[in-house]
């Protein structure tokens, strides 16, 4: 008897496998592993979330009070923007209304892990640029650019390995591409950069027809949960993914918390203080064990890649950290078998993480 058959590329897809939140004994562990805010989200979200709605009628399919106020904030123009759910379902849209079976999607080695999907769910091959150390280089990227490259993506700052590529480099990538080549400018954790390194990709995706830039509510805003996203670009661009999102895809209770998200800047402020004081503690910690052959990769984002290349293993880094109560990321399906990623959580977990990781090497707390 025949079944309903896959694509064959739908077939090779394996499923996303979500960081673990229990330890092997099932003891429930404090999640430093899907790089969500330890300080929870602003009170005037949870405030609008409070509030009742009837849940008998659809949201706005427009997203309208949202796209302006993100607007307002960020200094653009509200036609060009499109919220999602989440920006994974934005990038979905974009790939695919260019993409196809037989064409290229570019990215750096080590990218967010939901980018190869993003191709092999249309038939397209996902292309892997060579890093330099583990972060994106422009000049690996271009050179891989071929006539069948539809799309690169680029997660500035990069997902897992926290690396942020400065303005002049990103604007270097752009120039060097064909202008029927679409880059995605993924700025996930743009709230946490120094606000010194100031990006321009706003600036890029509107004056150019090609340039495509993605923001989220689930890092900084801290509304993970709540599944709210967006992008911004040229009108053409808008209105392609306009065609591809679903039509009531931001819920009422995203689109009010992150409206109320948005009117409180002191929270994120807060967030990315908080963040960069807690990973330059990690990160001096881990340099400090540097003759033990850990070391991390620079971060601007709220999590650090620690490399292990001595005598302690990430997989005993994993174990003794979960032994201590904490779940963290151990990446070898992406290549990162040597490597753990470590979301900043609150200053007791960067405590215990630091105290994990000196007991391991023997170094007195
Ligand atoms: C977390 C993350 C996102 C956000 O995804 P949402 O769908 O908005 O929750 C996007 N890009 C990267 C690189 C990320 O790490």
């Amino acid at each position: 008897m025949s079944r309903p058959e896959p694509k064959p590329w739908i077939a090779a897809i394996h499923a996303y496998v979500p960081g673990k939140s229990k330890s092997a004994s099932g003891k429930p562990l404090v999640k430093l592993s899907a790089n969500e805010n330890p300080l929870g989200a602003s009170p005037a979200a949870f405030a609008a979330l409070a509030e009742t709605h009837n849940p008998a009628d659809y949201p706005d399919p427009d997203a309208r009070a949202l796209r302006e106020k993100i607007a307002e904030v960020h200094g653009l123009n509200p036609d060009r923007i499109v919220c999602g759910t989440g920006s994974g379902e934005l990038l979905h849209c974009a790939v695919q209304a260019l993409a196809g079976p037989g064409d290229e999607v570019l990215m750096s080695r080590y990218s967010f892990s939901l980018y190869p999907l993003l191709a092999q769910k249309i038939g397209a091959t996902p292309v892997f640029a060579a890093p330099e150390g583990f972060g994106a280089s422009v000049d690996n990227l271009l050179a891989a650019v071929t006539e069948r490259t539809r799309v690169v993506l680029l997660d500035n700052p990069n997902n897992p390995v926290g690396t942020f590529l400065p303005p002049a480099e990103v604007a270097r990538l752009h120039t060097g591409l064909p202008s029927d080549v679409l880059l995605v400018i993924d700025e996930a954790y743009a709230e946490y950069v120094d606000p010194a390194f100031q990006t321009q990709a706003f600036a890029l995706a509107a004056t150019h027809e090609n340039v495509l830039v993605s923001r989220t509510f689930s890092k900084a805003y801290g509304l993970a949960a709540e599944r709210v996203g967006w992008v911004t670009g040229s009108a053409h661009l808008i209105d392609l993914v306009n065609r591809m999102r679903g039509a009531f895809n931001v819920s009422v209770s995203g689109q009010k918390a992150a409206l109320a998200a948005l009117g409180d800047q002191d929270f994120v402020a807060r967030s990315r203080n908080h963040n960069a004081r807690e990973r330059q503690r990690l990160a001096e910690a881990i340099a400090m064990l540097g003759n033990h052959g850990i070391s991390a990769s620079p971060s601007e984002a709220n999590f650090l890649l620690v490399h292990f290349e001595g005598t302690v293993t990430a997989a005993a880094a994993l174990e003794a950290l979960s032994d201590a109560g904490y779940a963290v990321r151990h990446l070898p399906s992406q290549g990162l078998p040597n490597s753990l990623r470590i979301t900043i959580g609150t200053a007791q977990a960067t405590t215990d993480v630091i105290a994990t990781l000196r007991k391991l090497c023997g170094v007195a707390a």
